[in-house]
């Protein structure tokens, strides 16, 4: 049976870096918000994939880590009290008398005027390799994102694939790991030509293993726990490497999952919005962020903090009919408990 329901202003799809600051401009327009993600945290990509790297073009941040980031966009929307569903994927989208009920896929519901989709590359799932028993194995030796590298202390890591977080997290782990050992089944990486480079002059001088040209093949430990990860050549030739973990970076897959059954018009599998408001074209639903695709689109986080105060801005008349909006800067309107 459905659960009881919850009454918002506006529900947010996704707590990554443009949803979190979608609840700041919706706040700053008297609108409450309700956020919903999938992973268990806030910060999607950056939280996810990425966290202890820096950023250098989000303005007036010549450096920030990514983590850092999503600290800041989580305690700068935090005076207008948002409700997070954390560990929540929203399945199920009805339209109601006043607007939308939005359903996770653990029955919880919530009643919104408005629908805003910060949903990124869609429900986040990684590309699993086809190992037989690899379930037993995740999340205790066999992870798809890095969250901190001092787990990685002292490890003998396997990191499979051959793109940029591949090779990334190679570099980065040779630091703390005991032996990084890097499985690509072509000889070239397709990874940024500098990081590339010094993927290769750390293998160079003994501190990364390049075990290439060679594919997983099997995995070997007990109860969750990896003791070795076989690879095979492509004659078929396997090689035995003794490891404590594996990360397999496969890139994500790109999946809109319910998303892409609410009627929606797309472009290319991302969501078509009028670029003046994030408009979708179903009245009362907008995408804002890497969903969202207009003429011009930037995958960046800076045009996704714009895009969410434009959508906040075309929200409000539907949050509060009849109301008159006057555009106001924060300096001159502050923002509640901050003075
Ligand atoms: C390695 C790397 C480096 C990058 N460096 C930069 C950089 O230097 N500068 C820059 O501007 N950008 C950078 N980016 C891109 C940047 O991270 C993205 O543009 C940004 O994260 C997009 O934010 P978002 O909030 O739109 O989506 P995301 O960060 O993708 O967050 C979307 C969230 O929605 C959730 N979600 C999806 N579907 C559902 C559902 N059905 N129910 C519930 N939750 C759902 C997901 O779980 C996810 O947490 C980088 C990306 C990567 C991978």
């Amino acid at each position: 049976m459905a659960n009881l329901i919850q009454r918002t202003d506006v529900a947010i799809i996704g707590a990554g870096p443009v949803g979190l600051f979608a609840v700041f401009e919706c706040g700053m327009l008297e609108m409450r918000c309700h956020v919903f993600d999938a992973l268990d945290m806030a910060g999607g990509q950056c939280a996810a994939l990425y966290p202890e790297k820096p950023i250098y073009d989000i303005p007036a941040h010549p450096r920030i880590g990514a983590g850092e980031l999503i600290d800041r966009l989580v305690e700068q929307a935090a005076p207008f009290d948002p409700v997070y569903h954390l560990g929540a994927a929203v399945a199920g989208l009805d339209q109601s008398a006043d607007g939308f009920v939005v359903e996770t896929a653990s029955g919880d519901r919530v009643a919104a005027r408005a629908v805003v989709i910060a949903a990124g590359a869609g429900a986040f799932g990684p590309n699993r390799p086809p190992l037989a028993g690899i379930e037993a194995y995740e999340g205790k030796s066999v992870f798809y994102l890095v969250r901190r590298r001092e787990d990685f202390r002292d490890q003998r890591v396997v990191i499979a694939g051959g793109g940029d977080s591949a090779v990334d997290w190679a570099i980065s782990l040779a630091d703390v790991a005991e032996r990084v050992m890097v499985v690509h089944r072509r000889p070239r990486f397709r990874a940024a030509p500098q990081s590339a480079a010094q993927l290769q002059r750390l293998a160079d001088s003994g501190r990364i293993d390049l075990v290439i040209p060679y594919q997983l093949h099997a995995i070997e430990g007990e109860a969750g726990r990896l003791s070795a990860v076989i690879v095979a050549d492509l004659a078929g030739t396997t090689r035995r490497l003794d490891a404590d973990c594996l990360l397999p970076f496969f890139g994500l897959a790109t999946d809109l999952g319910p998303l892409a059954e609410w009627g929606l018009a797309l472009d290319h599998h991302r969501i078509a919005v009028d670029p003046a408001t994030a408009a979708t074209s179903r009245a009362g639903i907008f995408a804002i962020g890497d969903i969202s695709a207009y003429p011009g689109k930037l995958k960046l986080i800076l045009s996704g903090f714009a895009e969410a105060a434009m959508a906040a801005h075309a929200i409000h008349p539907l949050v509060h009919p009849g109301e008159a909006l006057h555009f106001e800067y924060s300096t001159t309107k502050g923002v509640p408990g901050r003075g």
